[in-house]
């Protein structure tokens, strides 16, 4: 079954979460045929939680410390996530690899906490644009799905999202020939580093993933589901990229 993700980033301050509630009627009258998730800001993590609860909608967070608990002010680690009521957490998204040099190594660690704690990672990686140009796109994504995946995830229930970072925020969107080869490097990689368990573990395509773009990118070879940023914010949009999983 597909796993379609919304990541709200930064937004969402002072929310109603009217959006969350329609998106939940909507799914309740007609279920939708694959796995939904939402990872608002940590701080509605409680509350959507709480209106969540045997509901159709996953929730997870977007980032967690790699320790386990101390002195390192503003942070949160996997387990508070867990109290607050989240069952996933977004992993090196190319914002926090860029934003706050989060590395390969860095990304690893926190998924082996994540996995201790009980919540079930989303890894991200992606090339540059940069990257892309030179040639270089599937041994740069093959290194950051060998070097970010802990073997304690073998046989495990976690994700990896493949995120061009020049798609993310900008309409513009691989090629589905494109994709798949990347997807392909992905489920090769994952094996090469964890071994055949993995061959169910789904591997989500995120960047500029809109309602009239999901249903090819979804029917693409080894896209087992969208990571999906602005478009997750309106209940009417999130729905249409579910409504073509
Ligand atoms: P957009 O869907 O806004 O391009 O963002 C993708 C993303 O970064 C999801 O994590």
């Amino acid at each position: 079954m597909k796993l379609i993700a919304g990541n709200w980033k930064m937004n969402g301050a002072g929310a109603d979460l009217a959006e969350v509630a329609a998106l939940r009627a909507s799914l309740d009258e007609t279920p939708a045929a694959c796995r939904v998730a939402i990872c608002p800001p940590a701080t509605l993590i409680q509350r959507m939680a709480a209106a969540q609860t045997g509901g159709p909608v996953e929730i997870g967070a977007q980032d967690c410390r790699a320790e386990a608990s101390g002195a390192y002010t503003g942070d949160i680690s996997a387990s508070m996530l867990v109290d607050a009521g989240a069952t996933l957490v977004i992993l090196g998204h190319s914002e926090r690899r860029q934003g706050y040099g989060e590395t390969d190594l860095l990304v690893s660690a926190k998924a082996e906490a994540a996995l201790a704690a009980g919540l079930s990672p989303i890894v991200c990686v992606g090339e540059t644009l940069a990257q892309r140009e030179a040639g270089d796109a599937v041994e740069v994504v093959r290194k950051q799905v060998v070097n970010s995946l802990p073997l304690a995830l073998a046989g495990q229930a976690f994700a990896v999202a493949y995120e061009p970072v020049w798609a993310i925020g900008t309409g513009l969107t691989p090629t589905l020939e494109q994709i798949e080869e990347v997807h392909r490097a992905v489920r090769a990689a994952m094996i090469e580093r964890l071994g055949l368990a993995v061959a169910a573990v789904p591997i989500l395509y995120g960047g500029s993933v809109k309602p009239d773009n999901a249903r090819d990118i979804l029917a693409v070879p080894e896209v087992g589901g969208a990571l999906v940023g602005g478009a997750s914010l309106k209940a009417k949009d999130f729905l249409g990229i579910i409504r073509a999983a």
